[in-house]
This record gives structure tokens, C-alpha cells and sequence, in this order.
């Protein structure tokens, strides 16, 4: 289920998760996820369970609003990840980094200490990490104790890597932002403000990355999903 919030609100959520202390999970939505969950009976079981689902993407607020649902604001991994920062720097929270290719964590914290003085980045690792590897990085943030753990494993990876660790790992919030390292690091440029605005991001990621291109091929499919979707409920409403 689909937390139709608005940046604000959740942001405000995520501090009374980190108030509460209790180890809580974000998901960044997107149409993609929402495709394969309904092949994948575990990712869906695992969107349904997570602590707060937000509208990564503009498929996920346009299927929200095919069904009935008013939303308007996508909530995306990376513009979370930037509001947080800036919220911890007021708050003090800690925070930790995990996931992209050796070196490039490290230096999206540069980059974020950078737009955020006084954020304090308490450690990062690379994602391509063995099984041999996990419990040593485990310890390690562990025993640095953040407030909030970004992971950056692609999705629906890092999803369930938080959920199988969140509880030993004891951090308060633990959040999936797929790609968002490789764009603050800036060995990836994200879309152009105009193409955000108009909610063509996925259009612009779609040129410029073509690999991605397979993905998206299940993107009519997703449509037809949610129109399927919005007829049953017509017609159950109307029995
Ligand atoms: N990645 C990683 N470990 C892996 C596979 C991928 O850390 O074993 C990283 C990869 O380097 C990239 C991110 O995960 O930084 C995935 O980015 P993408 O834009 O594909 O995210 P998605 O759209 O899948 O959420």
C-alpha cells in the first residue's frame, strides 16, 4: 500500500520513526516494483509490510489517481535522501551510506557534507559486498549507530537487504534510494529540471540510459494492470 504524502508529511513521518527508535523501513515506489510484485509473492508481501511507501514515480501517482486516490507529489528516492540530509543537520541524526560501486558512496558523502555543513555522514561502504563480507559491514554500522541508513543496491535488492538486516542493524530508519549515489557523486546526471517539472523523468532516463529499455518494456503492461484495476472496482461498486 502507497502512503499518498506529500514531502512534508513524510519527512515528518520518518522523524517520529526516529523519535520511536524502532527499526522501520521506506520504500521508494515505482511502477516497475508494482509490475514485478505481481509476479513476486515475497516483494509483495514485503511492500505491504514496509513501515512507509512513498510515490517514487509519476506511474505510481498516476495509478493512484486512476483508483481513486488524490495524489499529486512524487516522493522520490534521491529529492527524500536530499530533504533528510538537510532535516539532520538541524536534528543531529547520523548517517550512513550503503551501496554503488567502490568509492562512489564515499564520495556522494563528500558531496552531501558539501551541500549540507555540519551533516554528519558517519560511515559508507560500496554494494558490491560477498555474503563473506555481510557480517563484518553489519557490525560496522551497528556499532556506528546512524538514524538513518540510505541503501543503494538497485530495487527491489535493497529491499529486501533491509528487510532481512533491519532488526539486527537496529537503525531507525532504513531507506532505498536505487541510483541516487551514482547521481550525487555525479557519474550520473539526473534529468533536467524541465523534464522533473513535467513529469518526464522515466522519458529522459530512458534515452540517456538505454539499457533500460528492457525494464521499461513493462510499462504498457503496468498500464493495462491498473485500468483492469480501476474496472473491477468500478463494477464491484456497482453491484
Ligand atoms: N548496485 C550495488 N550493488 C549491486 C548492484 C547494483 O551497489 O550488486 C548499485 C549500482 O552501482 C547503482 C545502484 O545499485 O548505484 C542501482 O542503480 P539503478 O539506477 O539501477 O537503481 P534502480 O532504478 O534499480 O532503483
Amino acid at each position: 500500500m502507497v502512503n499518498i504524502k506529500s514531502m512534508d508529511q513524510t519527512v515528518q513521518i520518518i522523524e517520529d520513526f526516529i523519535d520511536r527508535g524502532r527499526p522501520s523501513q521506506v520504500i521508494t515506489l515505482n511502477a516497475e516494483i508494482i509490475y514485478q510484485a505481481q509476479h513476486n509473492e515475497a516483494l509483495m508481501k514485503l511492500i505491504n509490510k514496509a513501515d512507509l511507501v512513498t510515490p517514487d514515480g509519476i506511474g505510481v501517482i498516476w495509478a493512484a489517481n486512476q483508483l481513486g486516490f488524490k495524489a499529486s507529489e512524487r516522493v522520490s528516492g534521491i529529492d527524500l535522501l536530499y530533504r533528510l540530509c538537510e532535516r539532520a543537520v538541524f536534528k543531529g541524526w547520523r548517517i550512513y551510506l550503503l551501496g554503488a560501486a567502490p568509492g562512489l558512496a564515499e564520495q556522494a558523502g563528500e558531496e552531501l557534507k558539501r551541500l549540507y555543513p555540519g551533516l554528519c555522514i558517519c560511515g559508507s561502504h560500496h554494494g558490491y559486498f560477498s555474503e563473506a563480507d555481510e557480517p563484518a559491514l553489519i557490525e560496522e554500522i551497528k556499532n556506528l549507530a546512524p538514524a538513518i541508513l540510505f541503501v543503494a543496491l538497485g530495487a527491489p535488492r535493497q529491499e529486501f537487504w533491509i528487510d532481512q538486516n533491519k532488526s539486527i542493524l537496529g537503525v531507525p530508519v532504513s531507506v532505498g534510494v536505487g541510483g541516487s549515489f551514482d547521481v550525487i557523486a555525479g557519474i550520473k546526471k539526473r534529468a533536467p529540471r524541465l523534464f522533473i517539472t513535467l513529469n518526464l523523468e522515466w522519458l529522459y532516463r530512458l534515452v540517456s540510459e538505454p539499457s533500460r529499455l528492457k525494464r521499461q518494456m513493462v510499462l504498457p503492461r503496468y498500464v493495462g494492470l491498473i485500468l483492469r484495476e480501476k474496472l473491477r472496482r468500478k463494477n464491484t461498486a456497482s453491484r
